[in-house]
């Protein structure tokens, strides 16, 4: 089946979508962008993703051209459109193409490129690393420092990744004067031997996760502890368990950092049991 893609106002087949070569997004990484999960046919907090989007917009001095309406309208056409039982929505809004290269903002009146595109993923909630957890390497934290807005700027992240393929691993946190800051693509915990998480407070230095804010929320409401706090790689080697969130890994356990076991080097039992109340409380809130 082609994907059914948007792009400015118009669905059209993959094959046949467009943008400019002037577009600021490929030019300058001018741009924004959102994920969201499906899970049943139905979206994972969008209302989340959807305010954040406003914020990153808003951080910078670009129009939000798009309704939240007209946005959960293009969401849902799409999911409809491509059959998608559970998988990811991507959104990038950029800039605009404003017919040249320049490195000041277009006049005002340029219109912002946008671009939703579906990914389709079955059993998304069902992978089976949520089981036998992930592997982690450390890296220096290269990016710049404006990480609370979700720039389509995703070269380190990438690199990051790369790392940690080549080391054999699944993904990297990324560390800045010796406190891990979030993982390429995700939000970083740990588990205290007393059983609190602890992840990092939010900031310009890291992602504002939407899965982490209903996690922390389901954390507290099931009467566990949460401390925002920086940690070093050196506590959570020496932690009962870690984790990650984001919005189509949802939780996720990581069982090894920099070739150390966390804890017995075994899933824990606290991240599965934060997994399930997510994944519950979301798809019953889902839209
Ligand atoms: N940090 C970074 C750097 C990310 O790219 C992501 C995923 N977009 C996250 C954290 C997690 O955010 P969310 O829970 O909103 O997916």
């Amino acid at each position: 089946m082609t994907r059914t893609v948007y792009v400015n106002g118009e669905y059209l087949p993959e094959t046949e979508a467009k943008v400019s070569i002037f577009d600021r997004g490929f030019l300058m990484a001018d741009g924004v962008y959102e994920v969201t999960s499906v899970l049943g046919g139905k979206l994972i907090d969008f209302d989340g993703h959807a305010a954040r989007l406003a914020r990153s917009l808003a951080e910078l001095d670009m129009k939000q051209s798009v309704t939240h309406e007209e946005l959960l309208e293009i969401h849902r056409e799409l999911v409809t459109r491509n059959e998608i039982t559970d998988g990811l929505i991507y959104l990038q809004i950029t800039r605009g193409a404003p017919g040249d290269r320049d490195f000041a903002f277009p006049p005002e009146d340029t219109e912002p490129t946008i671009v939703l595109f579906t990914q389709n993923k079955p059993g998304l909630a069902d992978a089976p690393q949520a089981k036998t957890g992930i592997k982690v390497i450390s890296i220096e934290d290269l990016r710049w420092h404006r990480r609370d807005i979700k720039t389509v700027q995703l070269l380190y992240p990438s690199m990051g990744k790369m790392m940690a393929k080549k080391a054999g691993c699944d993904d990297a946190w990324m560390v800045e004067e010796g406190f891990v800051t979030e993982g390429t693509s995700n939000n970083a915990y740990i588990v205290t031997k007393d059983g609190t998480i602890v992840t990092r407070h939010l900031s310009n230095d890291i992602l504002h996760g939407i899965t982490r804010a209903a996690v922390l929320r389901f954390a507290k409401e099931a009467q566990v502890k949460v401390e925002e706090r920086p940690f070093t790689i050196e506590e959570a080697q020496n932690a009962a368990e870690a984790f990650i969130t984001s919005a189509s890994a949802f939780v996720m356990p990581v069982v090894e950092i920099d070739g150390q076991p966390v804890g017995d080097g075994k899933v824990g039992p606290l991240a599965p049991r934060i997994r399930e109340i997510y994944l519950e409380e979301m798809r019953k809130a889902a839209i």
